[in-house]
């Protein structure tokens, strides 16, 4: 199992999540919200799970100022997230500290050799692409939980997106209906716990088997053939990704 969006270190006892991933072999991509979350979420890890660098388009205003700690963290790591652009009413009022930020890391990731990078794009999925059509050197994009337009979904193909899916969206019609467009080459699962929520409760890591459950009635194959395809994108993201 592959959760590609988690943010292990916001779960309340974080120990005993990435133990139990530990024993059922789930690949965790750890993302964070701060720089300054870094090491303390990289004392998580254990042999599949893997941390993210990131500054959340939604903490740009309050947090910018950790860029030069991202600098500095930056050789550490071959991921980059959770970063991108949020233009929900309530973080719209930030949009010049959002794009200062973005723009900022993008520069860095392309100026380090590039990164594999977990991206939020919320209302934002057009100036998302934008910025990643401006910084082609940046690295892999990993559009995680896209809900933007048709349009947007096929400029992100051809720009080289890949993406990553969790309950929550495939719950709607809408989100299987852009899952359905998507290259099956280029999807992955997550969880996006324990912000995303399922029946009002928290998703943990393991309930990414309920987008794999979804995937594989979309792409007509058995849950086991589904679970193998998606661990062989996974192998194909790193081996062809981002080196860093
Ligand atoms: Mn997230």
């Amino acid at each position: 199992m592959i959760d590609f969006h988690c943010h292990l270190d916001l779960f309340p006892d974080p120990v005993s999540v990435a133990d139990r991933c530990d024993k059922d072999g789930i690949y965790i991509l750890s993302v964070t919200t701060t720089p300054t979350a870094w090491h303390g979420t990289k004392k998580l890890e254990r042999s599949r799970i893997k941390t993210a660098l990131g500054l959340h388009p939604q903490l740009a205003h309050q947090r910018g100022s950790e860029l030069p700690v991202f600098d500095k963290l930056l050789a550490e790591t071959r991921y980059v997230g959770e970063i991108g652009l949020d233009c929900a009413p309530e973080f719209k009022g930030y949009w010049g500290d959002q794009l200062n930020v973005f723009r900022h890391i993008l520069a860095a990731c392309g100026e380090a050799g590039g990164r594999i990078m977990s991206i939020h794009s919320r209302r934002a999925s057009r100036p998302v692409l934008d910025e990643l059509q401006s910084n082609p050197d940046a690295g892999v994009p990993v559009l995680h939980w896209f809900s933007g337009s048709l349009r947007d979904l096929e400029r992100a193909i051809d720009i080289g997106c890949w993406f990553s899916l969790g309950p929550a969206m495939l719950q709607s019609s809408r989100g299987r209906n852009l899952a359905a467009r998507m290259p099956k080459d280029r999807v992955l699962t997550e969880s996006d716990g324990p912000f995303a929520q399922l029946s009002g409760r928290a998703l943990l890591p393991w309930d990414v088997m309920l987008a794999t459950r979804h995937l594989a009635a979309m792409w007509e194959m058995t849950h086991e053939q589904t679970a193998l395809h998606l661990n062989a994108n996974l192998k194909r993201l790193l081996s062809d990704g981002a080196s860093g």
